[in-house]
């Protein structure tokens, strides 16, 4: 059994590299609260066992687990979720405009593809949801989260209409699901959105956080100066203006 790819980002806070499915460099991210464990996002749908390692390798149980907040309804992000409710008491918490796609309750929309897109993922007819979850917390810009110190929901709809990030003040960071994503050691606006200018819009308000750290679902973590690495976001996958 191979030991679960754990980095240590700040202090209580893990990222957890899923390396299993055709994602590129897929993410999940564990804060560890003297009350229990928060995960943020929660792999594919095979991914609950490799957490439950990542969750042993840091000295704690199944039964530790108190949340999951879950950036997007992406298979790839919320694909473990509803396994993982079966573990322990705890709370789901999604943005209140992907609620609905999460549990199911309703389709969600496709990714509206560029022709560079295209090129690195195939186009399907079929909204990316994973197993339904339920969630038993809806939450919108502004609202904070009783853990890492008042954990505050950024709304940054784009990639699909209810995403979100969170700010974590205890460690200075920033989850941004895949609002952004780190791409060849380039920070660059998250790919496959739903809607691409408004994916664009939403940067502005992580970069309003200033955190000094950024977990992507995608890529690897940036350290430092997190705030001005997104403020410097490129869109390598935008698509090339046609030629009149
Ligand atoms: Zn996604």
């Amino acid at each position: 059994m191979t030991e679960p790819g754990l980095v240590e980002l700040a202090s209580s806070l893990y990222q957890l590299r899923i390396p299993e499915g055709p994602a590129h460099l897929l993410n999940s991210y564990l804060w560890l609260g003297s009350d229990g464990v928060t995960l943020i996002d929660t792999g594919w749908p095979d991914s609950a066992a490799l957490i439950e390692r990542a969750l042993a390798a840091l000295d704690r149980r199944r039964a530790d687990v108190v949340r999951i907040v879950l950036t997007h309804f992406h298979e790839d992000h919320a694909g473990s979720a509803a396994e993982i409710t079966t573990w322990s008491r705890v709370e789901v918490v999604a943005g209140a405009d992907d609620s609905a796609f999460v549990s199911g309750e309703r389709r969600g929309p496709l990714p509206s593809l560029t022709v560079l897109e295209r090129t690195i993922h195939a186009e399907s007819a079929e909204p990316p949801h994973g197993p339904a979850c339920r969630v038993d917390r809806e939450v919108r810009e502004g609202d904070v989260l009783d853990f890492a110190g008042g954990a505050r929901v950024v709304s940054v709809p784009g990639h699909t209409p209810g995403s979100i990030a969170l700010y974590l003040p205890d460690a200075d960071a920033l989850l941004t699901g895949d609002a952004v994503a780190e791409f060849n050691g380039e920070v660059i606006l998250g790919v496959f959105d739903t809607d691409r200018v408004t994916a664009k819009l939403s940067l502005a308000k992580l970069v309003g956080t200033g955190a000094q750290i950024a977990g992507f679902g995608h890529g690897e973590a940036v350290l430092v100066d997190a705030g001005a690495r997104i403020a410097a976001a490129t869109d390598p996958f935008a698509d090339v203006p046609e030629r009149s």
